[in-house]
């Protein structure tokens, strides 16, 4: 399909003349574990838009030891958050990239106040305000989720030994590539990346619930299919969109 079928310079709703609908700016957000990650990977195959995961990119930062990627691996390790200033730029560099023009998945970001008012004023002019979503579990389910996780380095599909477990031990199911866990999957990380997220990140969800209208909260603690299905009638819902 041509490019600009689906540009949305000008635009003020989110249907293209050809009823393609149009994501656009979208936030996923809610405490590590909720499964942020597999969903917005769910949504980049659903509407052809980048997830664009803070996490993942400051990961391929400290492969590919980047100043950045040294700045951020230690405060990564110990489960605390990079500076707003360093993350924030990481972020305009990627918004500026062509497949982003329909929308994209921010997953993991904003996580603080200061990044949200960032992000504001980055998107001031965009065509289509953002849309947030927060996913809700409990936090008692978060720990064995976190602990469970692995992934695949290939594809990134992300599997859980105890809920969702690859059909032969640690080995992807596509790739048939040995599965990794993340080095900051463990039990005293996960207590200080929720640390992180109850003082710096609970903020950020106060702050696009007040701004009302383009908040929607959804039950993560079901199947990832039931999750995915219900972001997305919110997102039709949120963007006024019948999905005929
Ligand atoms: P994630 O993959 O989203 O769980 O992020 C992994 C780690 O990357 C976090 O624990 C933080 O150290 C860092 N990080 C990711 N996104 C952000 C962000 N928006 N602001 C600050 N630090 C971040």
């Amino acid at each position: 399909m041509k490019q600009e079928r689906f540009s949305i310079v000008g635009m003020t709703h989110p249907v293209t003349n050809s009823n393609e609908f149009l994501p656009g700016p979208v936030l996923l957000l809610g405490a590590p574990g909720v499964g942020k990650g597999t969903q917005a990977k769910r949504l980049m195959d659903a509407f052809g838009i980048p997830q664009i995961s803070t996490g993942d990119l400051l990961r391929e930062h400290r492969k590919n030891h980047t100043p950045l990627g040294m700045m951020a691996d230690d405060l990564m390790a110990k489960g605390q958050l990079v500076p707003d200033d360093l993350v924030n730029e990481m972020v305009a560099k990627r918004l500026t990239e062509p497949d982003t023009q329909r929308g994209y998945i921010l997953d993991g970001f904003p996580r603080t106040l200061n990044q949200a008012e960032w992000l504001d004023q980055q998107l001031a002019d965009s065509p289509l305000p953002v849309v947030a979503v927060n996913i809700v579990v409990p936090e008692r389910e978060l720990l064995e989720r976190i602990t469970g996780r692995l992934s695949c380095p290939v594809c990134g599909t992300i599997y859980n030994v105890y809920s969702e477990p690859p059909r032969h031990a640690r080995v992807c199911d596509r790739e048939g590539a040995k599965l990794i866990q993340r080095v900051d999957d463990t039990e005293p990380v996960f207590y200080e990346r929720m640390k992180a997220f109850q003082s710096k990140t609970a903020a950020v969800i106060a702050y696009y619930r007040a701004h009302g209208g383009r908040f929607a909260e959804v039950d993560g603690s079901v199947s990832v299919d039931a999750v995915m299905e219900s972001i997305r009638a919110t997102l039709f819902r949120l963007r006024q969109y019948s999905g005929t």
